[in-house]
């Protein structure tokens, strides 16, 4: 028997739905590189239900209490009277999403003595102190592809509202107005635009496809060049740095994970690489940028826009200077939990859960960090050490 501790974030302020909006989800058979969606033995959810909040559960009660398991669901996570900073000294298992991460610094490691297994649903496992992970041997998984796309289609719906200046337009209309000077003294085409993404993995390549048909220059910096034939294809243009991509830019994304390596890579010097009046739509994690220089740059009109959903911490506090910049169009982090995405992880995080508690392996490309080492997708597309310094800072939600 295991006490498995999962942190959701709250359900809908008017309670949770009791219907949807549409009655059904697309059928998808495989993501674009071959890979299988989640295969997990069953779901006892309809896919299309609200799952990611507190009351959704992941879909997970009937199953792990069937098995004779505890399951702790909470959102109340942050701060030392936390009920997770409660549970940490019995919990075995800790799933949390990225958009309402459960920081899992050393400190909290070192107070959950029984934790095994650290459970992203969902994509990104920098809110886990990974060096702390390894060198207790935790294994940390996440669900590979399963909202790659849903982020992709918020990276080019960002781009275009930013571009064509969607947001304040709207805005007019609300007021009442019929401002059309006002929403077009920001307004432009992405036609003939150069658009670079900060890696080229499972979103980046998405969001470049999504764009070759606007008639963008596609650009993009990896440290691993795409196979040849993907460069011919969509017509790429690869940089050795990422200030090579950035100087011919007037769009990037960046669609990095986040690691010592990326960490305030978009630091005041970079910005001022950017052509000025450049865009940046940034979905990947908060801390890849550094907070005032991006402020500052949209001030100063070095930036026309920024736009995306992370922030750091999470959830950001009240005051957090994002909240009020100029030219911004940042949403909460929901890029990757659309209904659509959450019955993809939900049944992800199931599949994993039941590979755990039956001795089977986890698929590779789930594991991040795994017998003390980064292992499957971590070994490749991250590096060792630990980027939650701060997330304390997340408290602050609560009693602002
Ligand atoms: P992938 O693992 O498919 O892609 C990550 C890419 O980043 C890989 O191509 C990797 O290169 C590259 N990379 C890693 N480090 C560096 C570096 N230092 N310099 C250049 N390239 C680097 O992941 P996804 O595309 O699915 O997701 C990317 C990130 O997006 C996630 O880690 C997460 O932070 C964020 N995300 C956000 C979501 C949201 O809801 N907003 C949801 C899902 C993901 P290589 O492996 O070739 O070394």
């Amino acid at each position: 028997m295991a006490k498995i501790v999962c942190v959701l974030y709250d359900d809908p302020v008017d309670g949770y739905p009791k219907s949807y909006a549409r009655d059904d989800l697309p059928q998808i058979n495989r993501y674009p590189d071959g890979q299988t969606l989640p295969t997990p033995e069953a779901i006892d959810f309809q896919p299309g239900m609200l799952l990611g909040s507190v009351s959704g559960e992941l879909g997970l009660r009937k199953y792990l209490e069937s098995q004779g398991h505890i399951l702790i669901v909470t959102s109340d996570k942050d701060g030392p009277d936390s009920v997770l900073e409660r549970e940490l000294p019995d919990a075995e298992v800790i799933i949390s999403q990225p958009f309402w991460p459960a920081y899992l610094t050393a400190e909290r490691i070192a107070k959950a003595p029984k934790l095994k297994l650290a459970l992203t649903a969902g994509i990104g496992s920098d809110h886990i102190d990974l060096q702390a992970a390894m060198d207790r041997g935790i294994t940390v998984a996440e669900v590979t592809y399963c909202n790659s796309i849903s982020v992709a289609e918020h990276v080019v719906m960002m781009i275009l509202g930013l571009v064509r200046n969607y947001i304040p337009s709207y805005q007019w209309v609300v007021k009442g107005g019929w401002n059309i000077a006002d929403c077009v003294t920001r307004s432009y085409d992405v036609e003939g635009m150069h658009v670079g993404t900060v890696a080229a993995g499972r979103i980046g390549l998405a969001v470049l496809r999504r764009l070759k048909p606007f008639d963008m220059h596609l650009h993009y910096f990896d440290r691993y060049r795409l196979p040849e034939a993907v460069e011919k294809e969509l017509g790429l243009t690869w940089h050795p740095s990422v200030e090579d991509m950035v100087k011919v830019c007037d769009v990037v994304t960046i669609n990095v994970p986040l690691h010592p390596e990326t960490e305030n890579l978009f630091n005041e010097q970079l910005l001022s690489k950017m052509k000025r009046g450049a865009y940046l739509v940034n979905t990947a994690r908060g801390k890849i940028c550094d907070r005032e220089a991006i402020v500052r740059a949209l001030e100063t009109g070095q930036l026309a826009g920024y736009a995306g959903d992370v922030w750091f911490p999470q959830p950001a506090p009240k005051d957090h200077p994002w909240r009020a910049m100029p030219h911004h169009g940042m949403t909460p982090h929901i890029s990757g939990t659309s209904l659509s995405a959450q019955a993809r992880y939900a049944a992800g995080t199931r599949e994993i859960l039941e590979c755990w508690f039956e001795g089977r392996p986890i698929r590779d490309e789930y594991l991040i960090v795994d017998g003390g080492k980064l292992a499957g997708t971590g070994a490749h597309s991250y590096s060792a050490g630990n980027a939650t310094g701060g997330s304390e800072e997340a408290a602050k939600f609560k009693t602002a």
